[in-house]
């Protein structure tokens, strides 16, 4: 499930060249005889870029296997962009993993993330939480009692800067909803909105004309249809609500009724998979992680979506591997 040729061609990530791989051609500003990217040419049918982002999902930083180079290096790619991103927006799962991990392994994620944010970003950058990012909701693993002034949401979003896990903002005709998908289950979770992030989401969207283009971030897909795959291979195929937002019916039906919400992006499964009904649509964009930073499997390649947004409430999300190579150890 790659990106479409056709939105590859609007990115300017084909053009003579192929996809994937280093072959990312007029992507980035460095690549000599590149193809012009879409700012560079007439966007067609009267439409207007007025916003280019870089959706960085499924980080998943750590100190093994050069994952603190991979995140850099990805984070040199979007600076290299032509026309630079306007914003980063990413999706959770910043840090490889705090849910079953003890402070001193949590905190040397988080210090590895703040500081090569800190050296390479740039960027303005819009946040959002994914299940990895909760400190100690698995208390044994983690040998968390849950009295911990940083446990749960509180560490990620100290570090992050983030006064709420939902949140919303602004920007050239567009509004951005970040939502919190994930909730407690046990020493698990599940991922649906609770209450209190439903009527917040209500209330932003009465309040926001429908000539104001609504883009979605979670971190779990509200729908996806790689999630169907999440699973073992068992048959016959079902959803995981840990995998994908229990409450997508409820959350596509109030997207759909609204008429201004053009686009839901997510991560979490490390795959890029693409869909649209009544006119929502839904882009699970891969990971930088890859596989977890791991040889092998079947995940997406190591990158981030870059995506453009129109006047019109069009939008093309391309995705694009950076080039990193996966380490054995
Ligand atoms: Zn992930």
């Amino acid at each position: 499930m790659n990106i479409t040729r056709r939105e590859a061609i609007r990115a300017g990530i084909v053009g003579g060249a192929a996809i994937g791989g280093f072959a990312i051609g007029g992507l980035f500003g460095c690549a000599a005889g590149a193809a012009p990217s879409s700012a560079a040419r007439p966007a067609g049918a009267g439409r207007t870029r007025v916003l280019r982002l870089a959706h960085i999902t499924d980080v998943h930083v750590q100190p093994e296997r050069g994952a603190a180079e991979g995140l850099a290096m990805c984070l040199r790619r979007v600076n290299a962009l032509t026309p630079k991103p306007d914003m980063v927006i990413t999706g959770g799962d910043l840090i490889m993993d705090g849910f079953a991990a003890d402070e001193a392994r949590t905190r040397a994620q988080w210090d590895i993330l703040t500081r090569v944010f800190r050296d390479e970003c740039g960027l303005p950058v819009r946040h959002t939480l994914g299940n990895h990012d909760i400190w100690g909701w698995h208390k044994s693993k983690s040998r968390t009692t849950g009295a911990e002034p940083r446990w749960g949401k509180a560490w990620a979003l100290e570090q992050l800067g983030m006064p709420r896990a939902f949140h919303a903002h602004r920007a050239a005709g567009w509004k951005f909803l970040h939502l919190d998908s994930v909730r407690p289950d046990g020493d698990g979770y599940k991922a649906f909105l609770d209450d209190e992030q439903r009527a917040w989401l209500e209330a932003e969207l009465r309040a926001t004309p429908r000539s104001t283009h609504v883009l979605v971030v979670s971190h779990v897909p509200i729908l996806s249809f790689s999630a169907l795959f999440d699973s073992k291979k068992e048959a016959p195929l079902r959803v995981n609500t840990a995998t994908m937002h229990a409450d997508a019916r409820a959350l596509h039906e109030l997207f759909a009724s609204h008429g201004g919400v053009r686009l839901c992006v997510s991560g979490h499964i490390h795959q890029q998979d693409e869909g649209a009904m009544h006119g929502v649509a839904y882009r699970c964009n891969g990971a930088v992680s890859g596989n977890w930073w791991k040889p092998g499997g079947d995940r997406s390649e190591p990158g981030f979506a870059v995506i453009d947004l129109y006047d019109d409430g069009s939008f093309d999300n391309a995705y694009a591997p950076y080039g990193w190579t996966m380490r054995a150890d």
